[in-house]
């Protein structure tokens, strides 16, 4: 609208208008997704790819919406962080990540996967985040070494300090951390001294055609590699045919693998399923 010369400052106005509208439209829809539980989690496999078994699962939120059916994650989670919402659902999703570990551990088949949890900058820098997974974890009895926490290094962006703070409280917990959509920011290199990290997460971008020769095996090694002499474990996410999985998996060694060749996002049901069926569950 705005390339249409004299007329579009009120096209561009309306246009800002109807956004501003449809936003509060949306946040005034989570709440009561909030209030009316329509979201679910939908769990996907992590791999290990040496042992074919499952040894994780990442958690990924759905709304379950009554007329619009299921919205996916890149439809709702931009306003939710803008509007604040992410706070309240994120809640929601440690709630509710925590009240399935607690049913694992009763089922030795399954007591022993990890839950991978994505937690948006804005809720982990909340000043009652660590409290509340504290009095989540007691309520529930999990043992915190069973969760991992995903954050992506916007994290760091306005509170460093405090971050840093939150981070190796609940290290000391035994709760572990994962750098997601690792490779995508800007200077993943300085928070990998000073953060407590354990994992470091590539992400799909540089994944995908790696089988065909592309850039982006390179910079998969690296971070492989750079995993390797920090220490750290590394998770490969997005690998989606068996060209990929055999060069991070077999050629590279990356410790686990992520994508719909082994798993979409599935319903918990048959996410339980499908680690009953495998190898070594
Ligand atoms: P993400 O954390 O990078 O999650 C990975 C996304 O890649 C997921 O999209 C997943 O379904 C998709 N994916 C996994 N394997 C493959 C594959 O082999 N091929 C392709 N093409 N895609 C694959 P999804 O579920 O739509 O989630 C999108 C984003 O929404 C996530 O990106 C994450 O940033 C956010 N999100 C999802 N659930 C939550 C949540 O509970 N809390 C927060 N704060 N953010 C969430
Ligand atoms: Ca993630
Ligand atoms: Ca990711
Ligand atoms: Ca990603």
């Amino acid at each position: 609208a705005k390339q249409s010369g004299g007329d579009g400052f009120h096209f561009f106005d309306d246009d800002l208008e109807r956004s501003a509208v449809a936003a509060a439209a949306l946040e005034a829809d989570l709440r009561v997704a909030l209030a009316e539980r329509q979201f679910t989690l939908h769990l996907q496999p992590q791999v290990d790819f040496a042992t074919q078994e499952i040894q994780a699962a990442e958690a990924l939120i759905r709304w379950n919406h009554p007329v619009r059916g299921f919205v996916q994650p890149n439809e709702f989670i931009g306003q939710a962080e803008r509007s604040g919402m992410i706070v309240p659902m994120g809640l929601w999703v440690l709630e509710e990540s925590c009240a399935i570990l607690a049913d694992w551990k009763t089922r030795p088949e399954l007591s022993r996967l990890v839950l991978s949890v994505n937690v948006s900058a804005r809720q982990f820098q909340s000043d009652d985040f660590v409290a509340q997974a504290m009095d989540v974890f007691r309520r529930t009895g999990v043992d915190p070494r069973r969760l991992k926490i995903e954050l992506t290094e916007s994290v760091m962006a306005d509170h460093p300090q405090k971050v840093s703070v939150a981070m190796s409280q609940l290290k000391e917990l035994g709760v572990t951390f994962s750098l997601d959509d690792f490779g995508t920011g800007y200077s993943s290199l300085s928070y990998l001294s000073t953060l407590p990290i354990d994992q470091l997460k590539i992400d799909r971008s540089f994944v995908s055609g790696i089988g065909q020769g592309a850039r982006g095996l390179l910079i998969c090694t690296a971070t492989i590699s750079l995993a390797r002499s920090l220490n750290l474990t590394v998770v490969a996410e997005g690998v989606e045919t068996e060209a990929e999985a055999h060069l991070l998996g077999d050629v590279h060694r990356c410790d686990l693998l992520q994508g719909y060749l082994f798993g979409r996002p599935m319903p918990r049901q048959d996410f339980e399923a499908l680690c009953l069926r495998s190898p070594k569950g």
